[in-house]
């Protein structure tokens, strides 16, 4: 491979933009997946946030759901940002009527699980091998936008962070199984790139085999 891995964003609906610019300051050759074609060249793939019910449809719509399902459950790294939290989750509670995942974390994500007083809101959070680790806590700056969070995880599943103070306190809001990785939160609008980062070493890792 060469040095910098095709990272594709799913842009069909959502803030792709942001996402394809981190990634290119992390040195993957960053590109938008709209159809299956495109999705075939990717290395690895970033679901944005942005209305997963949409999303949901136009991946229908657009015959990318399957596509999507069959090279993530064969070990395409994803990263999923909010509502591509929502996409990665094999479980939902308060999904729209008809609502479809992709799947790929054995996780059960509550939509829009902060309630509408606290539409969005900002915390910083430890998150496990990202920012800060047991022996040296360092913090991220999380912004939360009508976030999800998880409710249950299966085995497999490593919590990499949670809400560390107020009324949600404990909740569950960054996670990883294999080689997807999933946040509640929006690092693509911080100008913090470690998620990016990370996502970027874990897509070489997987590529050197
Ligand atoms: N609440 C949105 C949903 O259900 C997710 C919000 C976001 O991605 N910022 O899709």
């Amino acid at each position: 491979m060469t040095s910098a891995p095709v990272i594709g964003v799913l842009a069909v609906q959502g803030d792709a933009r942001e996402h394809l610019q981190a990634l290119a300051a992390c040195g993957a050759r960053a590109e938008p997946v709209r159809r299956a074609s495109e999705l075939t060249r990717v290395q690895g793939l970033v679901l944005p946030g942005g209305e997963s019910t949409t999303i949901d449809k136009l991946l229908r719509a657009f015959e990318l759901a399957e596509p999507l399902r069959e090279r993530i459950s064969g070990g395409l790294p994803v990263y999923g940002s909010c509502a591509g939290m929502i996409l990665l989750a094999q479980r939902l509670v308060d999904a729209h009527r008809g609502q479809q995942t992709l799947g790929g974390i054995d996780m059960l994500v509550q939509r829009n699980a902060f309630g509408r007083q606290v539409d969005s809101f900002e915390a910083d959070l430890p998150v496990q091998g990202i920012a800060g680790t047991a022996d040296s806590p360092g913090l991220m700056r999380a912004v939360f936008i009508r976030a999800p969070w998880v409710q249950e995880v299966g085995e497999q599943v490593q919590v990499l962070a949670r809400v560390p103070c107020g009324a949600r306190r404990g909740a569950i809001v960054a996670v990883r199984q294999g080689n997807a990785l999933a946040t509640a939160f929006h690092p693509e609008v911080t100008g913090d790139l470690r998620v990016h980062r990370y996502f970027v070493d874990l897509v070489r890792t997987v590529d050197r085999g």
